[in-house]
């Protein structure tokens, strides 16, 4: 089958090569897989194809493991993830290996992220305009019942109750899935983020969609927490040199393996290296070799080797850099 055809079948790919040291994926929605390949699998059968994989977590972290990328970060985006956090946490602290004795020391089994997705943040507040994209956003009982502050108070609950949480994100600007309406609820919701990451002494993990300028101005004027990390890096060679200027980490996804994505590589490489972080965004972003399919943790090992040859670094040496720049993003 010719690989046009094995993109429309929306297939798992095969598994990367073992990474020679350990990484961690900065950014994942593990709980978004199944209901993403039941997605796929809708359509699959609508038209006469083949129904792909759906697997279990154990089956995830597994071949995650088994490639060297021995931990991700669980990133809970939306109220009905944040409800079944600790649930979910605890299922990943069950499936996941002991990992190698470098993991071991430093990084407890099930780590997250917590925080309302600027998409969600206007929804909260009520605001569905179509985006800018075309897309009618929609607005669902979970969003009607629960006013932006209260699913805020929700996100610093959890913050409370469940010390795995140790990342105040995904939270930003999204000015591509949001019309220009909700763009007040979304700077408001960032700021209560931005104030709950110091209140707490987190991470900042922030979503960023042509929205670089409202961004950074915003964190200038509330002073940004102390350590910060841009998920998914989507500015260019400036921004990127100005983040990394004040300490701030950018994580590099999928995207930057794809042809025509030449403005993130020039990002990379005005990136001080000290900042580089890795991730998936799974199950979205699938990067090459195996994009068209969905995403998950273990897909980390193809884009960690896809940029430490751009670099020109040794896999290993780049491994063990971004593994260390994770720790000092996380303040662990
Ligand atoms: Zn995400």
């Amino acid at each position: 089958m010719s690989k046009k055809n094995d993109r429309k079948r929306r297939n798992w790919g095969s598994l990367p090569e073992k990474l020679p040291h350990p990484i961690i994926d900065t950014h994942a929605h593990i709980d978004m897989i199944s209901g993403w390949v039941d997605d796929i699998n809708k359509n699959n059968v609508a038209k006469n194809r083949e129904r792909i994989h759906n697997p279990t977590l154990a089956e995830i972290t597994n071949a995650s493991a088994a490639v060297g990328v021995e931990r991700f970060i669980q990133c809970a985006c939306e109220i009905s993830g944040i409800e079944t956090l600790s649930d979910t946490l605890n299922d990943i602290e069950k499936n996941q290996i002991a990992g190698s004795n470098i993991l071991k020391s430093n990084i407890p089994k099930a780590i997250s992220a917590a925080a309302i997705h600027p998409n969600e943040a206007a929804l909260h507040d009520n605001f569905c305009d179509p985006s800018p994209d075309g897309l009618i956003p929609i607005q669902r009982d979970i969003h009607k019942n629960l006013s932006l502050d209260e699913a805020i108070v929700s996100v610093e609950n959890i913050i409370k109750a469940d010390k795995r949480v140790i990342v105040v994100g995904e939270t930003g600007l999204d000015y591509f899935r949001t019309a220009e309406s909700g763009r007040q609820s979304q700077i408001k919701s960032f700021r209560e983020h931005i104030r709950l990451a110091k209140d707490y002494n987190l991470t900042l993990q922030i979503h960023d969609r042509l929205a670089h300028f409202d961004v950074m101005d915003i964190l200038q004027r509330d002073k940004a927490p102390e350590r910060v990390i841009f998920h998914s890096f989507s500015g260019d060679s400036q921004m990127a040199e100005a983040c990394t200027k004040k300490g701030w980490f950018l994580s590099f996804s999928g995207p930057i393996t794809y042809k025509t994505n030449d403005d993130i590589r020039k990002a990379l490489f005005a990136t001080n290296k000290d900042y580089i972080l890795l991730e998936t965004d799974c199950p979205f972003l699938t990067p090459e070799p195996v994009r068209g399919g969905p995403n998950a943790p273990a897909y980390t090992a193809y884009t960690a080797k896809y940029i430490s040859t751009l670099l020109d670094m040794d896999l290993e040496e780049f491994c063990k850099l971004t593994f260390n720049n994770t720790l000092n993003s996380l303040g662990i």
